[in-house]
């Protein structure tokens, strides 16, 4: 496709670096003092300079606006156009010229589908993993721990598993003396494990797997053979979605007991995030919740009519991002059902909305995280 205009105009680069400023001044603010009321204020600014941008540089996105009647700058957060995220699978949506593109992101990659593709500059990429970086630092510390991944090696060879290997890199960035747990054929690699925790047994570790990976071929794996890692520094981080631990009654306490028993560690934090919106990721914190991080926020909606679900009802999760200038994904309509669970009064002392995931929309396509194969995850 062709973009309808070029970032080159003084009138475009100083809203752009007015908007970079914003950024940078939201970064630095406490998640612990920043209210939900101050939080969607500041995110209306950014996000609405986005909407903006994006009908300016992407025909596909004005289109949609003026379809909606959606040109004019929003009043609310709420009040923001919102894309279906399949509809990266189905169109290419860019706002950059071909030329500047950085790197291409794939959400998935089985065969029965396209994948959703996510076109990204240098700008946007820098800023998704600048904020990466800022919220994953206050759960891991800024040290770069070692490192225990349960994956198998191979996996980032491998095109088929190109988001599961996207994944794996992007969290690798945090540790260092990388060891991969698992071997080609999925089994512990026992020598590697023993070797990590014999040098690492004193020390604060990063273990880092998808959910599912990280209970069906670790922790089930490691009890049926009766072994423990006595790792009680480990933080253990997971994503990837619950749906096939649901399937076999794994709740996140059981999930919880049971890393503490095999990996021997307390510190065990889900995130939630997507391909579509790398960076602005949902870290839980020490009271199970999934909290929006500052650059990020997230409304629930009735699946029916699209209204705004009421703090604990149920609906659709629509996510917002203030990081992406390279392609129209501020605001999409994931398909992921979910609640806020709480704003502004969540025990850890964090402020702003917290989520709990429900599992996936019914009736939509498989879409190729960790959730979706018996045997493997793409
Ligand atoms: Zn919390």
């Amino acid at each position: 496709m062709t973009n309808p205009a070029v970032l080159t105009s003084l009138s475009d680069i100083e809203p752009l670096a007015e908007y970079e400023l914003q950024l940078k001044q939201i970064m630095q603010l406490e998640p612990t003092q920043v209210s939900q009321a101050e939080k969607s204020q500041r995110l209306l600014t950014v996000l609405n300079f986005l909407h903006q941008h994006h009908q300016q540089h992407c025909q596909h996105y004005q289109n949609i606006c003026v379809v909606n009647q959606q040109q004019q700058p929003a009043a609310s957060l709420e009040a923001l156009p919102f894309l279906a995220v399949r509809l990266f699978k189905q169109l290419e949506l860019l706002s950059i010229e071909s030329e500047q593109v950085f790197k291409v992101l794939q959400s998935s990659g089985t065969t029965s589908q396209t994948a959703a593709r996510v076109f990204l500059d240098k700008d946007t990429s820098s800023r998704q993993s600048k904020t990466l970086v800022n919220i994953l630092q206050r759960t891991i510390g800024k040290q770069r721990l070692p490192m225990l991944i349960i994956d198998s090696p191979n996996i980032v060879k491998d095109p088929k598993f190109s988001a599961r290997a996207a994944g794996i890199q992007g969290l690798a960035f945090f540790g260092r003396d990388h060891r991969y747990a698992l071997d080609d054929n999925m089994q512990p690699n026992w020598p590697v494990i023993e070797e990590f925790v014999s040098k690492y047994a004193e020390q604060p570790v990063l273990i880092f797997g998808f959910t599912f990976m990280l209970w069906a071929y670790f922790i089930q794996v490691l009890q049926q053979q009766n072994k423990q890692l006595n790792l009680l520094q480990a933080i253990v981080l997971h994503s990837g979605g619950w749906k096939k631990l649901e399937e076999q009654k794994v709740d996140n306490v059981t999930f919880k007991a049971q890393i503490k028993h095999i990996i021997g560690s307390t510190k065990v934090h889900n995130f939630y995030g997507m391909a579509e919106q790398v960076g602005t990721i949902f870290v839980e914190c020490s009271q199970g919740h999934l909290h929006a991080p500052l650059l990020a926020d997230v409304i629930v909606r009735n699946p029916y009519d699209m209204s705004v679900c009421d703090i604990g009802q149920q609906g659709i999760i629509q996510v917002l991002s203030a990081l992406p200038t390279s392609y129209p994904g501020f605001s999409l309509l994931t398909e992921d059902m979910g609640r806020i669970t709480t704003i502004d009064t969540c025990p850890c002392g964090q402020k702003g909305k917290t989520i709990a995931i429900d599992g996936r929309l019914p009736q939509t396509e498989v879409r190729g995280c960790s959730d979706t194969q018996s045997g493997a995850v793409t």
